[in-house]
């Protein structure tokens, strides 16, 4: 709700391009001053098996705690943040924070508990050792790769070059784990699966929104999952807002689903809390 009010209102002050530019600027400069003032928070959204409904792991999703806007959603300010080069740091507090969050979970609550963690292209395309900082930083919190899972998109592994390529073997190395997000949406070149070692295809939400018997994103959903599973990747489905489409997805073999339905994205306490009540099952 607060997303979509947030959009309102910036539709509603932005009558010309000059204003939007000019809000653009103020945003990225508020921007700055953010991890420092402490204004960015995890919420953690469960990913359930789709048969059961019970709780596999998570994926984290930051939110920016804007002192005047409220709450400012990342479809708003990760572009702003890439285009800053502020995205470097902020990628990097977020894999320390679901770090520390999944050291907790997987001592409190089960052991091979996972977070998954969204990268933009820019954050895993760049040069330098993101992912030495990383591998010590679970290794001083005790974790090992497979805590972690990161979430990529298709774009990414289209144009690879060597850095990107490089990276994915290191990150297979660690043992740390890759999901293709928004799958569908890109650009349909399907010779990367057989390139990369990828873990899991997210199938996006504008497949599941239109599920019914029959239609064509149903076809698309089966197909999907039915070559994923030939290449050994699991799917997870994006976007489950009603029980039909819960049972569609689960009837074509499904293996995990996220959306609405089950939970919405929530703070990390109150995730904590959800935990200790349903459990995990892995
Ligand atoms: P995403 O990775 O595809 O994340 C899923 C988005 O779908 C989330 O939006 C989530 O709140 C939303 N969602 C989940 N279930 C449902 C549902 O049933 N219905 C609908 N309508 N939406 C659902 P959110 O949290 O606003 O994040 C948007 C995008 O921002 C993410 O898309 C991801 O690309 C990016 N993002 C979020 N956190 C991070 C981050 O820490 N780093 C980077 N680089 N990007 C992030
Ligand atoms: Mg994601
Ligand atoms: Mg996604
Ligand atoms: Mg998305």
């Amino acid at each position: 709700a607060a997303k979509g009010a947030g959009r309102n209102r910036y539709s509603y002050f932005t009558p010309t391009l000059q204003v939007a530019a000019l809000n653009r600027m103020r945003l990225t400069n508020d921007l700055r001053g953010a991890l420092k003032a402490e204004q960015f928070e995890l919420y953690f959204q469960p990913i359930v098996h789709l048969k059961s409904g019970r709780i596999h792991k998570a994926e984290a999703l930051i939110r920016w705690n804007h002192p005047q806007r409220g709450v400012v959603s990342p479809m708003d300010f990760i572009p702003l943040a890439e285009a800053s080069g502020l995205i470097i740091d902020i990628g990097e507090w977020v894999f320390r924070a679901s770090a520390r969050w999944v050291q907790r979970w997987r001592h409190e609550h089960h052991p091979e508990f996972q977070v998954s963690v969204n990268q933009s292209p820019l954050e895993f395309a760049r040069e330098d050792g993101a992912y030495d900082t990383w591998l010590s930083y679970l290794q001083a919190l005790g974790l090992p790769g497979q805590s972690v899972v990161v979430e990529i998109t298709e774009g990414l592994l289209l144009d690879a070059n060597a850095t990107v390529s490089n990276k994915l073997l290191q990150l297979r190395d660690a043992g740390i784990q890759v999901a293709l997000d928004d799958f569908g949406t890109g650009y349909s070149s399907l010779s990367y699966l057989k390139k990369f070692d990828i873990d899991y295809l997210k199938i996006d939400r504008s497949f599941t929104r239109n599920l019914a018997p029959d239609s064509s994103d149903m076809a698309l959903s089966d197909a999907i999952i039915v070559m994923a599973h030939k290449l050994g990747l699991r799917v997870i489905a994006e976007g489950v807002e009603t029980p039909e489409q819960r049972d569609l997805l689960a009837a074509a073999g499904c293996d995990y689903g996220q959306g609405y339905l089950f939970a919405r994205p929530m703070p990390a306490e109150q995730f904590d809390a959800l935990l200790r009540e349903q459990g995990v099952q892995r």
